[in-house]
């Protein structure tokens, strides 16, 4: 099958690429056509994952296309934009048909689920990479920024956290856990679920959002600076699910939580007065700290003691001492 033949194959003929909603054109000529409703901004946001790196080597291709689209729906749903498309640049070592079909369908069954229409891409070959870009709309000043949370503000969290980074033994073969512990430590990890209707939900109601991707304290770090505030997190209010606890003790698993990465759940920043509705709207909303003036990120025991560590999260390129 040659290049062409693969993208039509693969990637044209998807249930995903079909035409219809915001695509007036798809996949076939130069650019995809996106039409806006009026009074509509358009999201962007771009993700890379490379092989070795972001995913182990030999990953299962059905496991990591699902994935792959979850991370980058993940910040649509950060700035509260409602899905639209999203583009595919594939770099590929070999043209190998079995993990095509695999990438593709779990490609599709992502797409489905966060309603995201694959509208073009790239296909190169070279070390394995996939980079993919989603577009999004939101109503014209309505999306949520890091930039605005204000002092006295409950800050939230969206679901529990630190099973994706307790899972990273488990997808790399370190360790091995009984299926009570390990499928929903690898569900996390292999197919989060990108938080879009919560990140919808909180338009006009939150202050400032992110998504959780490089651990609470590293991402907490970023809302703070961006809305030039301090955030405190209690340690006891951290969400930790049962399954992450057992297999990793109390300790590890906060520390899962707090710098292990890859959640994918939405953190934000709420006035106190729009808690209620949200909660009476069906959504599971942590309250685990608030925002207070000052800056940075401090984490506190149950006297109130500022017990935050030293490390904080994953960063490609560390920062220097
Ligand atoms: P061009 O040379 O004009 O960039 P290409 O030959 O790269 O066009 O791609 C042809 C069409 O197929 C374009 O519409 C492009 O968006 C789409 N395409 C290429 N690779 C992919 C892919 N991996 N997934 C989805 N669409 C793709
Ligand atoms: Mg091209």
């Amino acid at each position: 099958m040659g290049e062409f033949e693969l993208i039509r194959h693969y990637f044209a003929a998807a249930p995903c690429a079909r035409a219809g909603g915001a695509v007036a054109l798809g996949i076939g000529d130069d650019c995809a056509l996106l039409s806006l409703a009026p009074g509509q901004q358009l999201a962007v946001s771009t993700d890379t994952l490379v092989e070795g790196g972001h995913f182990p080597n030999g990953a299962e291709p059905f496991l990591l296309g699902q994935r792959a689209l979850a991370v980058a729906a993940s910040d649509l749903a950060a700035m509260g934009a409602e899905p639209l498309g999203f583009a595919l640049a594939l770099t590929l070592p070999a043209n190998d048909e079995a993990w095509l079909k695999g990438f593709s369908d779990g490609l599709n069954r992502m797409a489905e689920q966060c309603r995201l229409r694959l509208i073009g891409g790239d296909t190169t070959r070279g070390p394995l990479t996939l980079t993919l870009t989603v577009f999004g709309s939101v109503p014209v000043g309505a999306a949520l920024t890091r930039g605005g949370a204000r002092p006295g503000d409950l800050l939230c969290v969206g679901g529990s956290l630190g099973l994706a980074a307790g899972a990273l033994p488990l997808v790399l073969g370190q360790r091995q856990a009984e299926p009570a512990i390990a499928v929903p430590l690898l569900a996390q990890y292999w197919s989060p679920s990108p938080q879009l209707a919560l990140g919808q939900a909180l338009r006009g109601r939150a202050s400032a959002a992110l998504d959780i991707s490089d651990g609470l304290l590293a991402d907490c770090g970023h809302l703070a600076k961006a809305s030039d505030c301090a955030l405190q997190i209690e340690q006891s209010a951290l969400p930790l699910s049962r399954p992450l606890v057992t297999f990793l003790g109390l300790d590890g698993a906060r520390a899962a939580a707090l710098s292990g990465g890859d959640d994918y759940v939405l953190a934000f920043t709420l006035p106190v007065e729009h808690l209620p509705a949200l909660q009476a709207e069906g959504f599971t909303v942590h309250v685990i700290g608030r925002a207070v003036s000052g800056s940075g990120v401090q984490l506190l025991d149950e006297h109130g003691r500022d017990i935050t560590p030293a490390v904080r999260g994953y960063q490609h390129f560390p920062e220097s001492p």
